[in-house]
């Protein structure tokens, strides 16, 4: 299979070739179009020359091209899923439900636009606020959610009328290429460039003297690159970064719906989620109980190929993150109990969830994003305390609060440094709630009219009477 970038309006092959493993194999299974820095240029003078064009059209035109987009997604849905399950690796079931996801967002940004506002409207002066456009956005994205998160960004960047440079992860480009192919006949030329890289060409991309703004979703660590390349130029930033997301259940909450609502919330996508529960803790009088149960529901998943009928857990995405979780299991068993889990024999980067319980709060498991399917059980005796350790990392994404009473919830949910605290549930995300990080989990938000707001900037238009 050979995959092909689009730059210009045109579906074009790569000055190099990129080969894309199917980690539930472990074998090459497709070529991708892999740009150099000459088709990274014309993809932002592209971008840049359609962005005038776009910005002047009625939203409702922009909007009717979302829509288009979304019908034609929808469309190709059963062969995308498929696709990334091959790519990514999450099961089938999984797969499909990211594509409605995508087709979602782009229909939920048709709709939508910035109009212009009124401030003042008094005899003596008008002031209105327009929402100009930012110009050419990159949008840079990766492995775990491959179309729904590059997707989402791009319909949010163009239903206000920028135009984007989409630059998907290198392991797992197919799903957004294809997704390409279908914009080509239906965007103007340029609006949408998709270009593909082998981690080299983020630097010069976020760094390119003719992109206005960056919106990033990765690790920490890079995003921390892309801030201090965006520094020079003062450009616009949005990070979605990393997170280590306590997921607390309260006194009063029945153990066998905790253990099934948190083992869902730290497993989810293989554990392989910005917002997933990455350390559970319970009162000290639950923690046995709670660590059977969870270690039942680790043995009870079906852990395989994700296109095989009834795998619930497909492998980890990429070697280097297999080794990392499988690093960090490591490191458990030598200072904790292991439960449960651990590697599968080859071929591919499969792992079986695995519960560790007895780490002392200094462990590598508790302090570091694991990113994969093993996540610590901790103690704690009063709540205090534990707003202390919970609260005890630089990143802030998210969060959660298990209780039968909803008002312990939140006042729990009110003292922890996060982005997003859920109560009783983990990891709902409509599109009309802005989303972002606390500390250095992120900057700026996503989703919701501040989402929108972040892919503009205010013009104060004031007028004396
Ligand atoms: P991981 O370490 O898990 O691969 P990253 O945060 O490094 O995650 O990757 C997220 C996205 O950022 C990918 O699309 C990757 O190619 C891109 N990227 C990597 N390095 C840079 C950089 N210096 N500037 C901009 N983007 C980068």
């Amino acid at each position: 299979m050979e995959f092909e970038m689009l730059i210009d309006g045109r579906m074009v092959a790569g000055a190099d070739r990129l080969e894309v493993i199917n980690p539930a194999t472990g074998a090459v299974f497709a070529q991708c179009a892999r740009a150099d820095a000459a088709q990274l240029d014309a993809a932002v003078a592209a971008a840049s020359r359609a962005q005038r064009g776009w910005a002047a059209l009625d939203p409702v035109q922009r909007g009717n091209c979302l829509r288009r987009l979304a019908d034609a997604l929808e469309q190709a849905g059963p062969g995308l899923a498929r696709l990334l399950t091959c790519e990514q690796g999450k099961p089938l079931a999984t797969a499909t439900r990211e594509v409605a996801g995508a087709v979602h967002a782009l229909r939920f940004y048709a709709g939508l636009d910035l109009p212009l506002q009124t401030l003042h409207d008094t005899p003596e002066r008008l002031v209105l606020e327009q929402r100009v456009p930012l110009g050419v956005v990159a949008a840079i994205t990766p492995w775990n959610f491959p179309l729904l998160i590059t997707v989402s960004k791009i319909a949010a960047a163009l239903c206000v009328g920028n135009t984007v440079v989409a630059k998907p992860a290198p392991t797992t480009p197919l799903t957004v290429a294809r997704f390409a192919a279908l914009a080509a006949p239906i965007l103007p030329a340029g609006v949408l460039n998709v270009i593909v890289d082998a981690n080299d060409l983020g630097a010069r991309l976020t760094g390119h003297p003719d992109v206005a703004k960056i919106s990033f979703t990765g690790s920490t660590a890079t995003g921390a690159r892309v801030m201090g390349t965006a520094a020079e130029a003062i450009k616009r930033i949005t990070l979605e970064l990393g997170g280590n997301d306590a997921a607390v259940i309260l006194d009063d909450m029945d153990v066998r719906l905790a253990a099934r609502k948190v083992f869902d919330a730290a497993m989810v996508n293989a554990g392989q989620v910005c917002l997933a529960a990455k350390r559970i803790y319970a009162p000290a009088g639950m923690i046995d109980a709670l660590c059977a149960e969870l270690a039942a529901l680790a043995e009870q998943t079906v852990v395989g190929n994700g296109l095989e009928q009834g795998v619930m857990m497909g492998p980890l995405q990429n070697a280097a993150q297999f080794e990392r979780v499988l690093d960090l299991f490591e490191d458990s068993r030598r200072c904790g109990t292991v439960l449960s889990g651990g590697p599968v024999g080859g071929p591919g980067y499969f792992m079986r969830p695995a519960i560790v319980r007895d780490l002392p709060d200094d462990a590598r498991l508790v302090r570091e994003e694991q990113f994969g399917p093993i996540v610590p059980v901790l103690a704690y005796d009063d709540v205090a305390g534990l707003v202390e350790r919970v609260n005890a990392t630089p990143y802030g994404l998210g969060g959660s609060v298990w209780c039968a009473d909803p008002a312990r919830g939140i006042a729990l949910a009110r003292q922890i440094d996060s982005g997003t605290v859920w109560v009783n549930t983990h990891l709902g995300m409509p599109l009309d709630v802005p989303f972002g990080g606390a500390k250095q989990s992120g900057l700026g938000r996503e989703n919701g009219i501040e989402g929108l707001k972040d892919l503009t900037q205010g013009k104060i238009i004031a007028v004396a009477r």
